[in-house]
């Protein structure tokens, strides 16, 4: 099936985007089209006009600048995992790359169209919460910082209005003593996940955790906070008892639903098992103690 006729507009820079967003009727944003294409093609989608961002160099970057890392709207997911900044100072970014769909849609999707997408089962939603991110817009009034935890309304379903761009998603840069881990469970390469787990951790000088961020993939309406885990964590020093009661609460917290894939109490034992694991590495990439899970 082809897609219904549309205008196409291709503008080069943020302020000439917003302008079409702004008087265009009905316009779609068109990023790396690993989600939307399918729609159009399959009718499922049919704007009469989309507004197509890619020749917007401005939105290529993925760097640090004032305390933030910051990703451009034109950031592909292959881009975070063949970065060496994320390599060496983010280690759920650099876990949950290379497990995106696959290696065809990472070259071309993005992960701002991935979160503006706010599919419960995209992966990235849930790092940005857990590391307390935020989302970026730019409209006819201006600029606007949305919290994740905001941002994400029901599946499909955000709190951007029609006439915004997100022009970037951006988390605090961690501090000395904090390490993140993303786990997920899929059944094979190409497959969104069937649960996963993003953690941050940061610790004060005598190893306290001093803040928890946990974000969920696949077991809610939307990308969800784990915030009885996370309040859990705060103020206690890290063991396996620990986080063991942490991934009890995170499961007790999720709200999967049974599928093809499995049903929703194995789901839940899976966001348990994942958020201890992640627990684990998060800990140790922050240098505080070697091994955290039970064998
Ligand atoms: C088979 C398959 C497997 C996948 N597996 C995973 C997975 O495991 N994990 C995962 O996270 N994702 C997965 N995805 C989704 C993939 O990450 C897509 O890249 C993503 O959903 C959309 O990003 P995109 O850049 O292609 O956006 P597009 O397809 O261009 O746009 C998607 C939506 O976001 C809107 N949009 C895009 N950019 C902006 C912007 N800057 N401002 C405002 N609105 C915008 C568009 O209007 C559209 O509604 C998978 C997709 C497929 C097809």
């Amino acid at each position: 099936m082809k897609s219904a006729p549309f205008e196409h507009h291709q503008p080069t820079s943020v302020g000439e985007a917003v302008s079409l967003l702004e008087s265009l009727d009905g316009p779609t944003v068109l990023s790396g089209g690993q989600s939307l294409v399918p729609m159009l093609r399959f009718r499922l989608a049919n704007p009469d006009v989309v507004v197509d961002i890619n020749g917007i160099e401005e939105l290529d970057y993925l760097h640090e600048e004032d305390g933030s890392l910051k990703i451009g709207a034109l950031a592909r997911h292959a881009d975070v995992e063949h970065s060496d900044l994320i390599a060496e100072k983010y280690g759920s970014f650099a876990d949950a790359a290379p497990l995106v769909a696959d290696p065809q849609i990472r070259n071309r999707g993005t992960v701002v169209g991935s979160v503006a997408q706010a599919d419960p089962k995209g992966d990235w939603g849930s790092l940005l919460i857990a590391h307390d991110g935020e989302v970026v817009a730019q409209g006819p009034d201006g600029e606007r910082v949305i919290p994740a935890d905001e941002f994400f309304l029901l599946p499909y379903d955000t709190a951007l209005d029609e006439d915004e761009l997100i022009t970037e998603v951006r988390v605090p840069v961690p501090s000395a003593r904090e390490g993140s881990a993303y786990h997920k469970l899929k059944r094979k390469t190409g497959d969104y996940a069937m649960a996963g787990v993003g953690v941050r951790l940061q610790f004060d000088d005598d190893g306290v955790i001093e803040s928890a961020g946990i974000g969920m993939t696949a077991v809610d309406i939307t990308n969800a906070r784990a915030s009885d885990a996370e309040d859990h964590l705060e103020g206690e020093r890290p063991s396996p008892d620990l986080f063991e009661e942490a991934g009890e609460l995170a499961a007790e917290q999720s709200h999967p639903e049974s599928d093809e894939h499995g049903d929703a109490a194995y789901k839940e034992r899976m966001v348990d098992v994942l958020t201890q694991r992640a627990l684990g590495d998060a800990a140790e990439r922050a240098g505080v103690v070697r091994r955290t899970v039970k064998p």
